[in-house]
């Protein structure tokens, strides 16, 4: 055992973008904060890697909470509270659907222009279309006309009901609800609620009945308010940025840094053991971990928690919330003459409604260097495609069945994508391929999943845990955490949950923020 006597007000255990947030919110406030991430980049899933040349974007690529108005921008507003700003560019479209019966329709940033695209598409639908998205715009406008902190701390829930109370009440009157019912409520038509589905599965990964409201109505306004931006650089430069941000406020940040326990003393987290044996003390512990890789409640000789200390709320969460499946992805360098310089940068191809839910159902595509041609050498562009997967289509696999099976996959995406870039295989310049092993190895993600999805439907968000758990000085933060996946979520889960531990050390400004 090798101690580490540095002092630290507060030790985030990885550098997802909830954990980067965590920290930055923290330094910012004045605490000395250390981040232990495993893998050699910051980011998780919102990182970016290099090989090539190219700049490749790891998963998350169409960001939302990037603007520069409201309440709801946390990713601008984490960056500027550490003194850090990315530059970003307008995409102009979020994305184009590909969709089965010639359905194809892309949601332009230009909100008119989409509604009145979607209405031609179903005239008998024009009222109820107009109705479902002004209701999302509805529970958007309470979320972005007050300062977004720790619904868990009741001094700031007195504040911020004394400042915008209709919108207090607006979100709790939604917090219980699913988008699909909203959505039934005023749409008949089948087709349309399919659309509606996909429209939520596309970042929710779960139809519509499943899909909290809120993030709906967080997602398809934000989309048309702050826009989508795509940070120059690549996506990687967010959690950049905020690094530069915490150590330039005295905080640390350390990689191949892999946690292995969480130290517990009289029941509270007390600090961290590393692989090679170090030990951290803090009073304060935060896991950007998953729920399942923190508590190993899938595998109890895998948690961070001894087994014997896991709190049974985990294990009830879990019964709660299942992980959703992982992908396959592919980053490809193409030659850029493939694709034609108005081609929008994300879409969606599903095939066949059945199929959306199930494995390779769905084909997500991202061209970024059609925003951002720094990203890839000159003359090329970048093709990142993923389709979902579940890790137990590649476990227990030989050696060579998996390769085999890896360019199976490989062949699959590059058929389907050709249906919208032809040619993509005869000018392919370099090719990576991630399985569930790769997101499980190198995201280090309970079975490489994109985060938890309701076992069955669920109270909205109700059942969704804040940052606190039942272990007394641990935190957690990012996808397992209210409000769930994606940039802007997790950041909200890391304004959370810093807030939160700001109040127990003493540190929140007495105003709420601008
Ligand atoms: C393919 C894909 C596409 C996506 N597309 C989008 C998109 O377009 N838009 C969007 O908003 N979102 C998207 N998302 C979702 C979004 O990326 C995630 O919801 C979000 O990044 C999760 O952030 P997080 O803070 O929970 O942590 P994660 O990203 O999971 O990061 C956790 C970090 O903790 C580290 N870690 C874990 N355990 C330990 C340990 N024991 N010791 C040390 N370090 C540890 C990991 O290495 C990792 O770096 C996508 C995700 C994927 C996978």
């Amino acid at each position: 055992m090798k101690a580490n006597k540095e002092k630290f007000d507060a030790i985030i255990i990885g550098s997802g973008i909830g954990g980067l947030v965590t920290a930055s919110q923290l330094a910012a406030k004045g605490a000395k904060v250390l981040v232990l991430e495993k893998y050699i980049i910051p980011g998780g899933s919102g990182g970016s890697f290099k090989r090539k040349g190219y700049t490749f974007d790891v998963g998350a690529s169409m960001i939302f909470g990037f603007g520069d108005k409201g309440y709801t921008n946390l990713l601008t507003r984490a960056l500027k509270d550490v003194n850090e700003k990315c530059e970003t560019i307008p995409d102009p479209v979020q994305l184009e659907y590909h969709l089965p019966n010639n359905f194809c329709i892309s949601v332009d940033r230009e909100y008119e222009e989409f509604i009145s695209k979607l209405s031609n598409r179903f005239p008998k639908e024009k009222e109820g279309i107009r109705k479902f998205y002004g209701t999302c715009k509805k529970v958007f406008n309470c979320l972005d006309s007050m300062p977004l902190l720790s619904i868990e701390d009741p001094a700031y829930l007195f504040k911020v009901f004394f400042k915008a109370p209709m919108s207090c009440l607006g979100l709790a009157r939604w917090l219980p609800i699913n988008a699909g019912d909203v959505a039934r409520k005023f749409i008949k038509d089948t087709e349309l609620l399919k659309f509606i589905d996909i429209e939520c599965f596309c970042w929710s990964v779960m139809p519509a009945l499943k899909t909290p409201m809120i993030n709906a109505g967080m997602v398809f306004t934000d989309r048309h308010a702050g826009g989508i931006n795509y940070p120059k650089g690549g996506v990687g430069m967010i959690a950049e940025k905020l690094v530069d941000g915490i150590e330039k406020l005295g905080s640390k940040i350390r990689y191949r840094a892999n946690v292995t326990k969480i130290i517990l003393k009289d029941k509270k987290a007390v600090g961290v053991k590393l692989s090679n044996g170090e030990e951290i003390c803090s009073d304060i512990i935060v896991s950007n971990s998953t729920r399942w890789d923190t508590f190993g409640l899938n595998n109890n000789d895998k948690g961070l928690i001894e087994k014997d200390y896991v709190p049974k709320s985990e294990y009830k969460w879990s019964k709660t919330y299942k992980p959703s499946p992982s992908f396959v992805s592919i980053h490809l360098g193409v030659g850029g003459e493939l694709i034609d310089k108005n081609f929008n940068c994300h879409h969606i191809i599903v095939e066949d409604w059945e199929e959306l839910e199930n494995e390779k159902g769905v084909i997500f595509i991202s061209i970024p260097t059609l925003l951002d041609p720094s990203l890839a050498p000159e003359g090329k562009h970048i093709v990142h495609a993923f389709t979902p997967s579940s890790i137990s289509e590649w476990d227990n696999l030989s050696r060579e069945e998996y390769l085999t099976k890896k360019e199976n996959y490989y062949s699959f995406l590059i058929r389907k994508i050709s249906k919208i870039i032809p040619k993509l295989d005869q000018n392919i310049d370099h090719k990576e391929i991630g399985t569930p092993r790769t997101h499980r190895k190198f995201l280090g993600r309970f079975e490489g999943s994109y985060g938890p999805i309701p076992n069955k439907k669920l109270i909205g968000l109700v059942p969704m845990p804040f940052n606190s758990t039942k272990i007394e000085n641990l935190y957690c933060v990012g996808d397992s955490c209210f409000p769930g996946q994606g940039l802007n979520a997790v950041a909200f889960s890391g304004y959370a949950c810093a807030h939160k531990i700001g109040s127990k050390l003493n540190i929140n400004d007495f105003k709420l923020p601008d």
